[in-house]
């Protein structure tokens, strides 16, 4: 079956940074499932997968605008040390979670004061030219259930 809008897709990835170093895989573990055409996948990815059939093994290569977005400098903001989750000391380059008013988000520890760090609340990947290497598992038609929940369900998918 072709991959088209209301299938569930199976797939397996390996993320590729710009020099060729793999930042994440899922090698070892079940595919992952989504349902295309319902916004549940990165939008490049979901073009580069469309219309590719069950079996298909490729890679695609994401520009950041593709991917996670351009940097933003203007989101490199100065917080409170307090308001920093998940260490007990700071250092630059670490990731810290914080509360914002769209709920908890990742956010990297640029610079440390003694009360305040400038955090840096740009995509961990924005910026990022990204490579995926993908290979199709399965391609199956939607349930009635699946389409009305927005995404996929069973191995991969939501398990609810
Ligand atoms: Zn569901």
């Amino acid at each position: 079956m072709q991959i088209a809008n209301d299938t569930v897709v199976q797939f397996n990835y390996t993320l590729k940074d710009e020099q060729g170093e793999v930042m994440d895989t899922n090698e070892g573990k079940a595919p992952l499932a989504y349902l295309h055409g319902h916004d549940n996948m990165l939008e490049g990815l979901e073009k580069a997968l469309d219309g590719k059939n069950e079996g298909d093994s490729f890679s695609v290569t994401l520009a950041p605008a593709d991917a996670y977005g351009e940097r933003d400098e203007s989101l490199i903001q100065r917080v409170s040390i307090r308001h920093l989750q998940g260490a007990k000391r700071w250092e630059p380059g670490m990731v810290a979670m914080v509360h914002t008013e769209n709920g908890p988000r990742q956010v990297v520890v640029v610079k440390v004061g003694r009360f305040m760090a400038d955090v840096d609340l740009n995509h961990l990947l924005a910026g990022r030219t990204l490579t995926f290497d993908l290979e199709v598992v399965s391609v199956r038609a939607a349930t009635g259930e699946e389409l009305e929940h927005g995404h996929a369900h069973g191995e991969g998918g939501h398990q609810h």
